[in-house]
């Protein structure tokens, strides 16, 4: 006892992360997995063997049991110990991974989200500038709806985006009717360059906030 030695920090530290306060033997026998308040036993009950291989983090009461002297019972073996901390380890490490992989799939899909709502936004404003530069002017000054007519090529564009699971954040668009010249329901007359993309049809487009520049 005499030639004990305190355990350096960084075994200590070292023993903390692996077990993450976990007792191996609340582990190992109950699949008790809570933290709990313990300390550091000396597995070889030799106090100046500071190896980590000789140290294991045990609740209050597993220590004490473990170093107990009495004979009544059979004691934890040292090997018993190290089995279960080899279980205990395995079990936090597999933890860690799993949650750090769930963490960053997360992060991934969050990404993935804002790049994908970013995505429509600004295709389905150059889509309006393509049909009318007005339409972009209208939503942007807040008006609630807006007639125009759209050419059969980007109306099929058009449509491809309304099945963007994000599409209806910005805009709602309603048939009014076929037309292949302008008509009384275009407010902001024809993009006349259209008529060579086939009909065009008449819809009142219905802009969110969330369309605005
Ligand atoms: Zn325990």
């Amino acid at each position: 006892m005499a030639d004990r030695k305190s355990i350096p920090t960084s075994t200590q530290t070292d023993l903390f992360i692996q077990s993450a306060r976990r007792c191996c033997i609340c582990f190992g026998l109950n699949h008790d997995y809570n933290v709990k308040q313990g300390q550091i036993a000396h597995l070889d009950h030799n106090p100046s063997n500071n190896d980590i291989d000789n140290l294991a983090f045990l609740c209050l009461d597993h220590h004490d049991n473990y170093d107990s002297k009495t004979k009544q019972s059979k004691n934890f073996t040292i090997h018993e110990v190290k089995s279960h901390r080899q279980t205990l380890y395995s079990a936090v490490s597999d933890f860690k991974t799993q949650a750090y992989s769930n963490i960053s799939k997360n992060i991934q899909t969050q990404t993935q989200n804002v790049i994908n709502e970013t995505d429509v936004k600004s295709e389905l404003r150059n889509l309006l500038y393509k049909i009318n530069p007005i339409i972009l002017e209208r939503v942007d000054e807040g008006h609630k709806h807006i007639d125009t007519m759209i050419s059969s090529s980007k109306l099929g564009v058009l449509l491809e985006l309304t099945s963007e699971p994000n599409f209806n954040h910005y805009l709602q668009i309603l048939p009014t009717g076929n037309l292949i010249l302008g008509g009384t329901g275009n407010q902001i007359g024809n993009a006349i360059n259209d008529i060579h993309e086939g009909v065009l049809t008449g819809y009142m487009l219905i802009p969110t906030d969330n369309l605005k520049k």
